[in-house]
């Protein structure tokens, strides 16, 4: 089935990858379709040791592909079809892929659904705060799930994706749903907005607006390894949108957020921007299939700018070391690590660049968790001088009740602790898209 998407690079790109040094498998023989040429380090898999998705049976993703499921994308269609199934595979993102093919809020409507009569029909004023129900709620959903059957990509088993120079992945919800083994690398994700955002009264003292998609969504996934993406709202940013309802109009959930039992993952590398709800980790209160999982070791990220959960945890052991939080918009800012029921962050050798404006201890925020580890942290303000910091201390000093500073656990797999002193300048170099090969 995959035979009609499979797709040969150029001549010029393979060249450009043997120029490199950066092709493993590159033949052609006359009378044959090319077998693609495989960047390594889109065969490579975690390594032992390095954060929780190297542990159980490890993050190989689809590194023992034959050459028969190497795949070279370039649309939706293209990219959903390539990443199916359990069979291990290689797809390679190759141009920017925008999973609304070009279409917009409009072509999804439902006929009987209209924005302006739903904010009549639901203002709390006359309907009251209780969920809405009724013809056009229904008609919200309809086109809600107009969007989701283009925007959502289910991701199967023993699976890479690995983004070729300047891949993108627009508007698009990668679903890791029950699954096991994947590896996502040096793929741009921008702006998975949802079209018809529910409203929820009771979410918030006055509602909130809430979207359905992530960029990606690791739900009861085990090992993963996402490493050098970059996550971002891109051109369409919150502040952008309007205020219905007294509230913001908000059209983005998550970046990559894991949830419901997934375990085993490691975050690295990653450049997270310009997005309010970046990572939820854990996504219910209720003790179920998340008790004893959702461990995620998240290193060498920059999160700059974001809003919050970066990330928010709930139940699991979370590793947090040598990220670089980049809080420069105290406008947007809201807090980085969220303490979450049952949750068990351990911190260390983090770097903060922030406004006078940010506060130190905005920095942890406490949803419902009693314990947390945090060492190692350096901070300053713009330019200015480079202070050693206790964010928890700094929360626990303004705010009650006090969260115990004792995760109760301490990593054993790192990939290799570095003092924070070099986290900016590490972090800057390496994180992110385009520095791997492509
Ligand atoms: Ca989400
Ligand atoms: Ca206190």
């Amino acid at each position: 089935m995959h035979v009609g998407i499979r797709a040969a690079l150029t001549a010029a790109t393979v060249a450009g990858l043997v120029a490199a040094g950066v092709v493993v498998a590159a033949q052609a023989s006359a009378g044959q379709a090319k077998t693609p040429a495989v960047p390594a380090q889109a065969r490579a898999v975690l390594a032992a040791g390095d954060g929780w998705g190297s542990a159980g049976a490890g993050t190989t993703g689809g590194s023992a592909a034959d050459d028969a499921h190497v795949f070279v994308v370039r649309t939706r269609d293209e990219l959903a079809a390539a990443v199916a199934g359990s069979t291990p595979k290689i797809v390679l993102v190759a141009a920017t892929i925008d999973a609304n093919e070009g279409r917009g809020c409009a072509d999804y409507a439902d006929p009987e659904y209209d924005l302006q009569a739903f904010l009549t029909a639901y203002a709390p004023a006359t309907w009251g705060r209780v969920a809405p129900t009724g013809p056009l709620e229904d008609a919200r959903a309809r086109s809600a799930k107009n969007q989701g059957l283009k925007v959502k990509i289910e991701v199967g088993a023993n699976t890479t994706i690995y983004g070729l120079r300047n891949a993108r992945i627009k508007g698009g919800n990668l679903l890791l749903t029950n699954v096991n083994n994947v590896i996502i690398r040096n793929v741009a994700f921008e702006d998975a907005y949802d079209c018809f955002p529910a409203w929820s009264p009771t979410d918030g003292d006055t509602g909130n607006w809430n979207s359905l998609y992530d960029s990606v969504t690791l739900s009861g996934a085990t090992n993963v390894w996402l490493d050098h993406n970059s996550f971002t709202d891109g051109a369409n940013q919150d502040v952008n949108q309007p205020i219905h309802l007294g509230r913001p109009y908000q059209v983005h959930d998550g970046a990559a957020d894991i949830i419901k039992g997934s375990d085993y993952v490691t975050v690295s590398y990653n450049n997270l921007f310009e997005h309010d709800k970046t990572m939820l980790i854990g996504s219910t209160n209720t003790p179920g299939a998340d008790v004893g999982k959702l461990r995620v070791s998240l290193h060498h990220n920059r999160f700059a700018d974001v809003g919050q959960r970066a990330p928010r945890v709930r139940f699991g052991q979370v590793d947090v070391y040598n990220n670089y939080y980049y809080a420069t918009d105290e406008d947007t800012f809201v807090y980085a690590i969220g303490v979450g029921v049952q949750s068990q962050v351990y911190a260390e050798n983090n770097f903060v660049l922030r406004s006078a404006d940010t506060p130190l201890n905005a920095f942890v925020y406490n949803w419902g968790g009693t314990r947390m580890t945090e060492r190692g942290t350096l901070a300053r303000v713009g330019t200015g001088p480079v202070v050693a910091v206790n964010l928890l201390d700094e929360y626990n000093a303004a705010f009650d009740p006090d969260i115990a500073t004792d995760a109760g656990w301490t990593p054993a797999l790192r990939a290799g602790l570095d003092p924070a002193a070099s986290v900016p300048g590490l972090v800057t170099r390496d994180a992110g898209t385009g520095k791997l090969p492509g």
